[in-house]
């Protein structure tokens, strides 16, 4: 039996992973579930798949969570904060560790699972935006085995013979396709996008997601922090990495090699397929995801991103050729705004405007240890916060 930690176990690739579990309950164990507050969600999953540990991020969350577990399964410890996280993370009984916690908050789990030589599914981006070349170096130093979660990346690595030892120009890649639906606003009037609504952001055509990366979907900057992850995944330079508008969602990403062929991977937009790949790599499980049709699909469409459109594709280009811990600031940066714009505190327009305030006013410094990628992301959420306060004072 394979033991598996899921951390982030309430959301929505938590949820995803759990269900792919429960198909092959006799493959695979799990070791540890994680959630930040969610303690009814986490109680009936600890009573349909018996955990050893349940983590609560937040402390009074945990308490709470110990007295549901009394009724329900006693052999369960319930541990809390950033050391539960650690623990469970880090278990010698977890051979896989699901990065699955949204946001900066999920970097240093991922990384506790990293230093323990775990294989590693990632599906936290934000924490190969923040802080890549630290990640990418621990991932050696500690022989963990990293593999994508996020749709795209999960198909890129499908998309090439080998995903390690040797570089890409060896393996006659000329190009990573990746692919974007574009989100609900391809096509929405310029004009109309300043009055767009939190529930309208999370409406997404193709993909049902948690909340942050539906309004990242929406921006783009989703796109753009998978630019920078695929960067780091995959040792490619931006400027061979070519985002494609695909907006039937069918093709997960191309590789594209020296000889003029363009491998894509495709299947129905459910992200249960991505999990699986990855939990089983390299072999295959079964899902119960959609098969898909072809036939129904009929067309695909392709098309040249809208920069203009979209300024948080061009920020996160411009941060990554910044370097340093110019993509932490725009990662962080880009979390707090998105977080006013879902409490309703900031336009949906400003939240490129915020990104692109932060990146010229905090300098980027270079990206030498976590102390300082952590330092850092604390400095600019503080600014970001401020700066956001002092806009909602001015626009009452
Ligand atoms: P979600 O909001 O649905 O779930 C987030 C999970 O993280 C929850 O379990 C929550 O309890 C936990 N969490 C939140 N804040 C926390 C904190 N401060 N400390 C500890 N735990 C915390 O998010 P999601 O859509 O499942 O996305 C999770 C990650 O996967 C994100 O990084 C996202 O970019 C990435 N991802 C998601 C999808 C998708 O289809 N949902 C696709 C690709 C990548
Ligand atoms: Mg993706």
């Amino acid at each position: 039996m394979i033991g598996v930690t899921v951390l982030g176990a309430t959301g929505s690739i938590g949820m995803s992973t759990l269900d792919v579990l429960k198909r092959h309950a006799g493959r695979y164990r799990v070791v540890g579930l994680s959630a930040n507050t969610e303690v009814e969600r986490l109680a009936e999953q600890c009573r349909l798949h018996h955990p050893d540990y349940a983590v609560m991020a937040d402390a009074r969350a945990a308490e709470r969570l110990r007295e549901r577990l009394r009724k329900i399964d006693d052999n369960i410890e319930v541990l809390a904060g950033a050391a539960g996280l650690e623990t469970i993370a880090a278990h010698p009984d977890a051979a896989c560790v699901m990065a699955a916690i949204v946001g900066a908050a999920g970097l240093v789990p991922a990384l506790a699972a990293v230093r323990a030589g775990k294989r590693i599914l990632l599906a936290n981006k934000e924490a190969l935006v923040m802080s890549g070349r630290i990640f990418m170096d621990e991932v050696r130093l500690h022989k963990a085995e990293l593999l994508p979660v996020d749709s795209e990346h999960n198909a890129i690595l499908q998309c090439l013979p080998t995903l390690r030892g040797k570089a890409l120009d060896e393996l006659g890649v000329k190009r990573i396709l990746l692919t974007a639906s574009g989100g609900p606003f391809r096509t929405t009037p310029l004009d109309e996008l300043r009055r767009v609504t939190p529930a309208q952001a999370c409406a997404h055509p193709n993909w049902e997601m948690g909340r942050k990366i539906s309004v990242d979907s929406a921006t783009m900057m989703n796109k753009g922090l998978e630019v920078i992850e695929a960067c780091w995944l995959f040792a490619v330079p931006a400027e061979r990495i070519q985002v494609v508008i695909h907006p039937q969602s069918v093709i997960h990403s191309m590789v594209e090699y020296v000889d003029g062929s363009i491998l894509a991977q495709m299947g129905s937009p459910d992200m249960r397929t991505p999990i699986a790949c990855a939990l089983a790599w390299p072999e295959r499980i079964a899902t119960g995801v959609q098969r898909l049709d072809l036939f129904d699909v009929a067309r695909l469409d392709f098309a040249v991103p809208d920069m203009g459109r979209f300024p948080c594709l061009r920020l996160a280009y411009e941060a990554l050729a910044q370097g340093g811990t110019a993509t932490t600031v725009l990662n962080v940066a880009n979390e707090v705004a998105v977080e006013a714009f879902l409490e309703e505190r900031l336009p949906f327009t400003a939240i490129p405007e915020v990104v692109e305030a932060a990146l010229s006013e905090l300098p980027s410094r270079a990206a030498s240890s976590l102390s300082v990628i952590l330092e850092e992301d604390a400095r600019a959420r503080q600014w970001t916060r401020e700066l956001i306060s002092h806009k909602a004072a001015r626009a009452h």
